[in-house]
């Protein structure tokens, strides 16, 4: 027996890059007894899950699901399925998450092309334009909100691009959905997938996924099934629509949690939430950069979900997480790939976007700089953030 093992666990804020905190009312929905795959009321939560879904992803697709896993197997399903051996494939690379697409494309026999761009800037939509017709892509996938780098990616005219091309899209929306505009029918995107934990503020588990009736007709004609049986969405479907055909055991708990956090969403209104997470994304950023701090992302691209700030000379990054959650119980994430050591990112998600989170961060932020050395203005940030606040 571990000695110093803590559980219950300690209370945290969680604002890292996910997950964030889950609200009360999912947390209790999970306690909620279990129900049979087949019981026909569990059968009548999927359904109620699947409307949530697409009100919150803003389609009108049939196949709306969730997939049994995290993100990436939401990431998975969309990749396996949509890519066929001997695809050209095109994926905008600006950070560590459309590295792990790419790398998923090929895993599944797709001539894989790289758009990138610097870990900071957005990818160049001509640059992805001209990919697409130069290898004559089957397939296009983006990642709208990029959590290793902080950066709001702009899709409108990705997806265009693909659609003028026959071309499909993916993107990758685990980290913006419930948190900045996720617009998948007026995007024209035709595979959106996301998370629970990031800004729908559920545990990790499950990730809603839909598909377009474009791309649903290339997957349906496959001829060679995908590789993966688990993530198979004609399999997945066929359990999730009235066929009810035992695929797995649906992650029952998931399922309520999911079904209980869109409830949340929708009773906030999307409009609104959307403006809170901008509203105290901006104060963070601007409490940031008063306090004498330099933000990584591109000024008009950064995300207001998740904010990567640059880790001044002779500041050591990990001290500095350290202090947050041992003396503050904050949890914020350090940098990813070739920004470690160089970022933190902070990330202000579902139920972790609130001004007060925003306010004491910068307190303890700030006087674990000045202690560490760096002359943080804390006085100068809190009267930032609340004039953003205020604003
Ligand atoms: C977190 C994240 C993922 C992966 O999700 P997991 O839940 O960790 O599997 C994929 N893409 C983006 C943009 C993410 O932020």
């Amino acid at each position: 027996m571990s000695a110093n093992v803590h559980f219950p666990p300690p209370r945290r804020i969680l604002m890292g890059p996910g997950p964030s905190g889950a609200h009360p009312r999912v947390l209790r929905a999970m306690t909620e007894p279990l129900l049979g795959h087949l019981d026909p009321d569990f059968l009548r939560i999927m359904d109620s899950c699947r409307e949530k879904l697409r009100a919150v992803l803003r389609t009108a697709n049939r196949v709306t699901l969730a997939t049994p896993g995290t993100g990436t197997s939401g990431m998975e399903a969309a990749v396996m399925n949509a890519v066929q051996p001997g695809d050209d494939v095109v994926v905008g690379v600006c950070g560590y998450f459309g590295g792990r697409i790419a790398e998923m494309a090929e895993r599944a026999g797709g001539r894989v092309t790289r758009v990138e761009a610097p870990w900071g800037a957005p990818v160049d939509p001509e640059a992805v334009r001209r990919a697409i017709r130069e290898r004559r892509a089957r397939v296009v996938a983006i990642v709208h909100a990029e959590t290793s780098t902080g950066v709001l990616q702009p899709v409108e005219p990705i997806a265009a691009a693909a659609r003028e091309a026959g071309a499909l899209t993916i993107v990758d929306c685990v980290t913006s959905l419930g948190g900045v505009p996720v617009e998948t029918d007026r995007w024209g995107a035709d595979i959106v997938y996301s998370a629970t934990q990031k800004c729908l503020s559920a545990p990790p588990g499950a990730a809603p996924i839909t598909v377009s009736d474009e791309a649903w007709q290339r997957i349906s004609s496959r001829e060679v099934p995908p590789n993966s049986w688990y993530l198979d969405l004609r399999l997945l479907e066929a359990y999730w629509d009235e066929r009810r055909t035992y695929h797995h055991t649906a992650p029952i708990s998931m399922v309520y949690a999911l079904h209980e956090a869109l409830s949340l969403v929708l009773e906030e209104g999307l409009e609104a939430r959307w403006a809170r997470h901008e509203r105290n994304g901006r104060a963070l950023q601007a409490g940031l950069e008063a306090m004498g701090l330099t933000l990584h992302a591109q000024p008009g691209y950064r995300l207001p979900v998740l904010t990567t700030v640059k880790v001044p000379e002779g500041i050591d990054e990990a001290a500095i997480r350290k202090g947050l959650l041992e003396r503050y119980s904050i949890e914020v994430g350090g940098g990813l790939g070739e920004l470690r050591g160089r970022v933190w990112r902070v990330g202000l998600m579902g139920e972790a976007s609130t001004p007060g989170n925003v306010l004491y961060f910068l307190s303890a932020f700030g006087r674990l700089l000045r202690e560490a050395g760096f002359r943080a203005d804390i006085r100068a940030a809190r009267e930032a953030a609340a004039a953003a606040l205020a604003g």
